[in-house]
C-alpha cells in the first residue's frame, strides 16, 4: 500500500467506467446543454488528481436486450432504434436530440452500470460511471429530459436478478426528480427510491412531491425530498440526517445505486439550487459510509446531470474523493 508524504490516507483505486464512444452522442448545434464536453471535463478532472486516487478506467459492454426489456417496452426500443437509424434529429421532443449512433451509445451507457455492479461484487473500492446519454427521466416507453434508456433502473433490476441482491436502494441527488426511476419501481417494495431535488412546482419534470410515497405494495418505498429554490448544503445535510439515513436504516439495503447528478451546483443554471462544490465531497463520503454500514460497501454511482462545465469536473472529483473516505 502506498502512503503519500505528509498524509496518512492510503491511495485508493477509483474504478472509472466510461467509453470514448460516449463523446459521439451528438446533441446538435452546440446549444444543447447535454454536450460531449461534459465528459471531457470530468475525464480531465479525474485524470489530473493522481496523488490520492489511482484511476483505473474500464470500458463497458452494451447492456443486453434482456436487461433493457426489464424496464422498457419492446415497441419503444424499436422506435428509438429506428428513429436514430433513420437520421431524425430527436425522439419525441426536441430536448432528446439524437444522431445515427445514439441508440448503440445508449446501450453502452446502460452497460456501464452493469459493469459497475460486476465490479462491486468482485472487488472493493469506489466505482463511478461517467456516461451519456443520462437516464433517470426515461420512462417505460418515453424519452424525456435528454434521457433514452433508464441506466439506473436497468442496473437495479440487473443487480437483483444476476446477484440475488433483493433489496436495492437508489439515492438520486440530481437537481431534478428522477420520474422514470420512480415510475419503474413505485409498486415494488424491494427497490427503495430516494430523491432529493428542486421542488416540482419550480422545476422539470414536475413530479417528486413529498406526498409521493409509492403505490400498492410499494407504498413507503419511495421517499421524495423537494427543496425550494435557493436551498443548498445545509438542507441537504439535514435531509440525510433526519430522513434519508433513518429510512435506509429501516430498509436495510443489500446494495446501493446512486443517480449522481451535479446540476444542483449554485453556478449551474439548470436548477435554482445552491449547492457548493464541497457538498459533493460530503455526499460521496456520507453515501459511502451508508453503503459500508448496510451492504459491505456495495455501491455503484452513475452520472446523470451536471451542465456547468467550469464546475462539473471539480464536483465529480470531490464526489469520487468523498467515496474513498468511509
Ligand atoms: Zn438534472
Amino acid at each position: 500500500m502506498i502512503f503519500p508524504v505528509g498524509d496518512s490516507s492510503p491511495v485508493q483505486t477509483l474504478h472509472h467506467i466510461t467509453h470514448s464512444r460516449f463523446l459521439r452522442h451528438d446533441t446538435g448545434s452546440g446549444e444543447h446543454p447535454e454536450t460531449p464536453a461534459r465528459l471531457e471535463v470530468i475525464n480531465l478532472a479525474l485524470g489530473g488528481c493522481l496523488d490520492r486516487l489511482h484511476l483505473e478506467t474500464i470500458a463497458p459492454k452494451s447492456a443486453p436486450r434482456t436487461s433493457l426489456l426489464r424496464i422498457h417496452s419492446e415497441n419503444y426500443l424499436l422506435r428509438f432504434e429506428e428513429t436514430a437509424l433513420a437520421g431524425h434529429s430527436y425522439l419525441s421532443h426536441p430536448d432528446n436530440q439524437l444522431c445515427y449512433e445514439t441508440y448503440e451509445i445508449a446501450l453502452l451507457s446502460a452497460g456501464a452500470g452493469l459493469a459497475g455492479i460486476t465490479l462491486a461484487e468482485e472487488t472493493t473500492g469506489p466505482i463511478f460511471c461517467s456516461v451519456r446519454p443520462p437516464g433517470h427521466h426515461a420512462e417505460v416507453s418515453l424519452a424525456l429530459g435528454f434521457c433514452f434508456i433508464n441506466n439506473v433502473a436497468v442496473a437495479a433490476r440487473y443487480w437483483q436478478e444476476h446477484y440475488n441482491r433483493r433489496r436495492i436502494a437508489i439515492i438520486d441527488f440530481d437537481a431534478h426528480h428522477g420520474n422514470g426511476i420512480q415510475t419503474a419501481f413505485e409498486e415494488d417494495p424491494e427497490v427503495f427510491y430516494i430523491s432529493i431535488h428542486e421542488h416540482p412546482t419550480f422545476s422539470f419534470p414536475g413530479t417528486g412531491f413529498a406526498e409521493e410515497f409509492g403505490t400498492g405494495p410499494g407504498w413507503g418505498a419511495t421517499l421524495n425530498i423537494p427543496l425550494l429554490p435557493g436551498k443548498g448544503d445545509n438542507e441537504v445535510k439535514e435531509a440525510f440526517l433526519r430522513q434519508i439515513t433513518p429510512a435506509l436504516d429501516r430498509f436495510q439495503p443489500e446494495a446501493l445505486l446512486v443517480a449522481a447528478g451535479f446540476d444542483g451546483h449554485r453556478l449551474d443554471d439548470m436548477s435554482g439550487l445552491a449547492y457548493t462544490t464541497e457538498l459533493f465531497g460530503w455526499l460521496g463520503s456520507t453515501i459511502a459510509e451508508l453503503a459500508h454500514r448496510h451492504c459491505q460497501g456495495r455501491l455503484v454511482s452513475i452520472l446523470e446531470g451536471g451542465y456547468h462545465l467550469e464546475t462539473l469536473g471539480a464536483s465529480v472529483l470531490q464526489y469520487c474523493q468523498g467515496l474513498t473516505k468511509k
